[in-house]
């Protein structure tokens, strides 16, 4: 079966809108410099070119294209590191007991010359150890939760451990297969928050667009990436799936997937050789070779790429999740050294929006509430920087009754704020009568002692924005003042005076650190992961080059468009006139790429 069926069936879409591989034009995603030489266009870091590449076929048109949905036949719903660009801080992982694990400090990935080796075992405490750091394995992409069915008693290794499904199937490593019961449970709860994935399911009707498809898979382990996988499996994939973070793994999900054929490799409080022993375990595996990687901060890719280059002759390519590791893929494009092509997931526009506004809209009262009981009804509170985080940080607390005030560099945001009827100031000017200064804006310093010291008894202070950069915390470290740690990542620093001030996460991100992340934001993400792989596993031969793309507008549209029926939501749909008038096919894509929502 054709690709435009399966994918025009799942969509319901009109077979002669859709494109076939021959009509779209081969273009390149590279753009040739002032001074000749080719650079791909899509490198945010390279100044003077546009920021993302669109893949060489017709604007909005990919294999999704062909998934556009007809809005008029949207069925209804029958009911899951983001980017935090923290590439040198660590944060937290919040169990739902409300325990709180450390999660690595990112270093630089070491390959160590490939010696691994892997049977010269950690000892128990270097498995347990919290403040172990590891590679720069995603801590930039959210996980929503950690597993609060902590086994710890059992000390054993999942290493040391010869363990089956009912089946008798082994092939799979993760702490307690008996805690299967409890994680399919918990992957139905997430399934009830993640209508897309359910739709796309039940859209493929039994056709299998990954038909074929072998998808090792490198992501936090949770109950969403569990309804992840196992839509992958029902569209046809095969899978192989190691966790991207030593500590983000709900072991009883990872016990439900074995027991449901997976091939998992995790379990929550790997050590770092652990880490790369399971990544190993998932593409060093006799009669199997991946043709399709999902990766979430990088290691899997490098791992291939250092230990099993030659894997890349069948790879059809990779979809990347986190801010660091689409870094790490630009890097290699601009070197030349990028064998396949490569799907930035991170930058699409659904999912930035509901990475950025609509979830810290939701979590920051959420981190505030949980580290501090406090009331936001009459408070005063300074944002600073009116960006998409902060706008809803200001959109949250203005709902709940607290006076908001905003801090901007960039006059057109800080218009924005005007118009939205926000007060702005300089933070001088209110510093000393807020209860609570957020930082929400990307940048270094934005908060500095000089502040601190004027703040008044009590404020809470934290930060939604960039790592641990945007308050001076360092300069808190004085022989003058007291920390007082009152709760898990509650600090009280005390002045000599005797005022003190809340220091919520020690300045790292609030809502990662303190609070956990809805399932529909996953839900739209790994959405989004799943259509990618669908289309670079679909793409004719030379749509992609060896390069990195960006989700094709229709995709992304897609995906919104899965996610409406839980709102029961009708969107309209433009008639034979208006399509024309308005130059737009009627399937969309609806805006240009430049378009900012
Ligand atoms: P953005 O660029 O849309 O907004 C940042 C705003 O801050 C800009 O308008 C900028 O003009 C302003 N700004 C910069 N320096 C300033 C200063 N000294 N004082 C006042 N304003 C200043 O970015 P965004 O999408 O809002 O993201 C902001 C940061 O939050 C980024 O580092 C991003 O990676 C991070 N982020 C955090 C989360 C989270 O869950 N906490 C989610 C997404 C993104």
């Amino acid at each position: 079966m054709s690709v435009q069926v399966v994918a025009a069936k799942m969509a319901e879409v009109d077979l002669k809108d859709v494109p076939t591989g021959k009509d779209l034009p081969a273009g390149s995603p590279m753009t040739p410099t002032s001074d000749g030489k080719k650079i791909p266009r899509n490198d945010p870091h390279e100044a003077g070119t546009s920021p993302m590449a669109e893949p060489s076929v017709k604007p909005g048109e990919g294999s999704l294209g062909l998934l556009t949905p007809n809005p008029a036949k949207m069925p209804q719903a029958s009911a899951m590191k983001r980017p935090d660009p923290q590439q040198n801080g660590g944060e937290a992982f919040v169990n739902r007991d409300g325990t709180v694990a450390e999660a690595p400090r990112m270093k630089k990935i070491q390959f160590a010359d490939q010696k691994q080796e892997f049977n010269k075992r950690p000892s128990k405490i270097g498995r347990r150890s919290l403040s172990r750091s590891i590679s720069q394995s995603s801590t930039d992409s959210y996980s929503s939760a950690a597993s609060y069915t902590d086994s710890s008693d059992d000390e054993t290794s999942p290493r040391d451990k010869q363990q089956k499904n009912s089946k008798g199937n082994g092939d799979f490593c993760i702490k307690n297969i008996k805690q299967a019961d409890f994680g399919r449970r918990e992957i139905e709860i997430a399934e009830q928050e993640m209508p897309a994935l359910m739709a796309l399911r039940k859209r493929a009707q039994g056709e299998k667009p990954l038909a074929g498809a072998k998808v090792v898979g490198c992501t936090h382990i949770t109950a969403q990436t569990a309804v992840l996988m196992e839509t992958l499996s029902a569209l046809g994939a095969q899978c192989r799936w190691a966790a991207c973070n030593i500590y983000s793994t709900q072991n009883e999900v990872a016990a439900a997937l074995a027991e449901g054929g997976f091939s998992v490799f995790a379990w929550k409080g790997e050590s770092e050789d652990d880490f790369w022993w399971c990544i190993d375990r998932c593409v060093n595996v006799e009669g199997w070779q991946p043709n399709m990687i999902l990766d979430d901060g990088g290691d899997l890719t490098h791992w291939i790429y250092k230990k099993y280059p030659n894997m890349f002759k069948k790879i059809k390519g990779i979809v990347e999740e986190s801010v660091t590791g689409v870094h790490r893929l630009y890097q290699l494009s601009k070197a030349g050294k990028l064998c396949v092509p490569a799907m930035n997931v991170n930058d699409s526009v659904t999912k930035q929006k509901f990475d950025n506004l609509y979830c810290c809209r939701e979590s920051i009262l959420d981190g505030l509430k949980r580290t501090t009981d406090v009331m936001f009804g009459g408070k005063q509170v300074v944002v600073c920087g009116y960006g998409e985080v902060g706008k809803g940080c200001c959109a949250a607390l203005k709902a709940m009754g607290s006076i908001v005030y905003v801090t901007e560099i960039d006059p057109i945001c800080a218009l924005q704020a005007c118009m939205d009827g926000f007060r702005l100031v300089k933070l001088n000017e209110v510093i000393r009568q807020v209860d609570i200064v957020i930082t929400c804006t990307g940048n270094k310093n934005v908060v500095v002692r000089e502040n601190l010291d004027r703040m008044k008894n009590s404020c809470i202070v934290c930060n939604m924005g960039h790592s641990n950069t945007e308050i001076d915390v360092a300069s808190l470290r004085t022989p003058e003042l007291t920390w007082e740690r009152v709760r898990s990542q509650v600090d009280h620093v005390i002045w000599p005076d005797g005022k003190r001030i809340v220091l919520l996460a020690e300045g790292r991100l609030l809502n990662l650190s303190c609070s956990t992340v809805p399932t529909f934001v996953l839900s739209i993400t790994a959405t989004t992961q799943a259509l990618a792989l669908i289309e670079l596993y679909n793409a004719p031969e030379g749509r992609y080059k060896q390069d990195v793309y960006l989700l094709p507008k229709k995709m992304d549209e897609y995906v919104a468009s899965l996610h409406l029926p839980t709102f029961d939501a009708h969107l309209t749909e433009l008639s034979d006139e208006q399509a024309k008038y308005l130059g737009l096919n009627k399937n969309g894509p609806f805006k240009p790429n430049y378009y900012r929502y």
